[in-house]
């Protein structure tokens, strides 16, 4: 690709996370004419304390403890007699909650 290949005209870079900050987490939206100046505003959130939030929504992890929570039953998990593996004790209908999550490791 050459700088010819480049467009012209004014282009409009933006960049969503989900991010954290004193005590709140929301969506963070920085918006940018270049990617230098996007990539400077990112770099800019370390200074200014917000960091981007780690946990999936789908699996949440309880403070503190490291045990998954079920994320249908809001409750903590129970550990499986694999190492490392949990599983939700609720039950439902004739049979048990099939929601299982492994703790990770490493991080
Ligand atoms: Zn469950």
């Amino acid at each position: 690709m050459t700088e010819d290949a480049l467009p012209a005209g004014e282009m409009k870079y933006s960049f969503k996370a989900h991010v954290q900050a004193h005590g709140f987490a929301g969506d963070l939206i920085i918006s940018s004419t270049t990617i230098n100046d996007l990539v400077k505003s990112i770099k800019l959130l370390e200074r200014a304390g917000i960091a981007p939030t780690t946990a999936s929504p789908s699996q949440k992890i309880e403070q503190g403890t490291g045990t998954p929570v079920c994320p249908v039953h809001q409750r903590p998990m129970k550990p499986s007699r694999k190492p490392g593996s949990f599983y939700c004790s609720a039950q439902v209908g004739e049979g048990y909650c099939q929601e299982k999550a492994r703790q990770e490791h490493g991080m």
